[in-house]
């Protein structure tokens, strides 16, 4: 195995993990870190939001109570308010834990590697040439000679001229932690992942939400069906969803915000959040001088082994645009580390890829979408069992959510799944294991479910799929 100078410009799951390996592998490894180590994902994105919507959940959750035949203490207090309201959302103490979940990871992070051996430099860096990285410091400039550069350097949230974030009315998702109240009435523009997630924290945290999307149905591009069911519980749940509208851009008022729709509406809110995609972090840093050639998104171009076309330079994670998912970064990062340090190396397969979207209820998927079967003219059978008719959902109330599955007509192999259902991230994961190691409906039918189980479900919609074919 070839030793040699590591030096990783990130210090997100793309780069940190890719450090942790080029240690393993007996390389000496810099990595470069402009704000902390744990990049955004432990800082500002997936950390902060996870933390945020476990406290939405509880919110939810508490709202089945009445349900559950639970009444607050003093019977007399039981009024048509109904659902959770004797519950209030403090976000001052909702913000200060999640800002000290993010620090105490972050600095983990930090400790982790440096026991590992990682050397770790807090400044900005950049390439000369394919092999030199340059670091600004708050101590002045360093230069350091490398054999391989990783280039882990995520995006940052894309900001409309018309609509410039203050950090105080008019936000990026960056900037909510510091929020010391709920916002009255929180104007969510962009019904992607982000934007829905949002929204529908917000919603259950106790705001008034109004979310708008320039498209027909919120979450375009994901499963038709959980999208449509995710919009109807938005709806139910009073969230006012304001389709096929483009936010052309938002002013401060007197007392909050205005957002101005493409078609001349004025839609007034106390906030407004705007989630409308990131920009690759990858301007200004001499990478095309250096070789590394980027896409017209501004995204560095890979290969399946996280190569660029700068030799010896790789990169990992959401500045290469392949699928901006944690797990995917780190994947990456691990990927190029092992091919620059001569490991035994696999391709990533996105195909085995799991998602989660985290609303209530959450959506999780794997393997091929519906769409992108039909597109690609695949053969496949598709069976759906609707949550509602699953007993523990029964037991637990649940109703809103549905497992479905994807799968080969004649080998049975599994193709795809969906789950629509509280923690159906936890959930997917046999779906994973099914979709990855290319195991058929009736392996996965054959399998012992607990009953009562959500996970019944999985083994009776694959089951489902071998009565119809078998
Ligand atoms: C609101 C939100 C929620 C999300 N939730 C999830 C989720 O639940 N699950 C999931 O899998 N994914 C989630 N994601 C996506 C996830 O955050 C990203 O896929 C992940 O952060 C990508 O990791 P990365 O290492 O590529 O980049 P990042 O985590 O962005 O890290 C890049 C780091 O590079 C540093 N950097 C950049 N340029 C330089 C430079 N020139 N010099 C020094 N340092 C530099 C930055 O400071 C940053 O710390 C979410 C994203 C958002 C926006």
């Amino acid at each position: 195995m070839q030793s040699g100078n590591v030096v990783v410009i990130g210090g997100g799951p793309g780069g940190y993990e890719a450090a942790l390996v080029a240690r393993r592998l007996g390389a000496d490894v810099t990595v470069v870190e402009r704000n902390g180590l744990g990049g955004a994902a432990v800082l500002t994105d997936v950390v902060p939001s996870k933390t945020l919507i476990a406290t939405a959940d509880w919110m939810t959750n508490a709202e089945l109570g009445p349900d559950l035949g639970i009444r607050p203490a003093a019977a007399a207090q039981v009024t048509e308010a109904g659902a959770g309201a004797e519950h209030v959302v403090d976000l001052d103490a909702v913000n200060t834990r999640v800002r000290a979940l993010a620090t105490a990871q972050s600095a983990d992070i930090r400790g982790r590697l440096e026991r590992e051996g990682v050397r770790v430099v807090i400044g900005d860096g950049r390439l000369d040439g394919p092999s030199t990285v340059v670091v600004t410091t708050a101590a002045g400039e360093e230069r350091i000679d490398a054999h391989v550069v990783l280039l882990a350097l995520g995006t940052t949230p894309r900001v409309l001229p018309t609509a410039v974030p203050d950090g105080e009315r008019i936000f990026t998702w960056t900037q909510l932690y510091e929020l010391t109240e709920l916002p009255k009435h929180l104007i969510v523009v962009g019904s992607g992942v982000t934007g829905a997630e949002f929204a529908g924290a917000y919603n259950a945290l106790g705001s008034t939400v109004t979310l708008v999307s320039s498209r027909d149905r919120v979450l375009p591009g994901e499963d038709a069906d959980a999208a449509e069911l995710l919009e109807g519980v938005f709806r139910a749940r009073g969230m006012n969803v304001v389709s096929r509208s483009r936010a052309e851009g938002a002013v401060r008022t007197a007392d909050g915000v205005a957002v101005t729709l493409a078609d001349g509406r004025v839609v007034e809110g106390s906030h407004v959040l705007f989630a409308v995609g990131s920009i690759p972090s990858t301007q200004g840093l001499g990478l095309e001088e250096a070789g590394v050639q980027l896409s017209p998104s501004g995204h560095v171009v890979v290969d399946k082994v996280s190569r660029t076309t700068a030799r010896g330079v790789y990169a990992a994670g959401d500045c290469t645009g392949v699928l901006p998912l944690a797990s995917v970064a780190a994947m990456q990062g691990r990927v190029a580390m092992s091919h620059a340090l001569g490991d035994a190396v696999s391709p990533i397969t996105l195909r085995n890829v799991a998602a989660n979207i985290f609303t209530a209820p959450e959506i999780a998927t794997v393997g091929y979408s519906e769409e992108q079967l039909k597109a690609q003219s695949s053969k496949y059978v598709t069976a759906t069992l609707p949550l509602a008719r699953n007993p523990r959902a029964k037991m637990l109330g649940m109703r809103d959510g549905f497992v479905k599955l994807f799968a080969h007509p004649e080998a049975g192999v599994v193709l795809g799944g969906v789950v629509v259902a509280p923690r159906a991230s936890e959930l997917i994961f046999p779906i994973t294991l099914a979709v990855s190691h290319r195991l058929t409906v009736d392996d996965v039918a054959e399998a012992f479910t607990i009953y009562p189980s959500l996970s019944g479900s999985i083994a009776e919609v694959a089951r489902m799929l071998h009565h119809r074919h078998g």
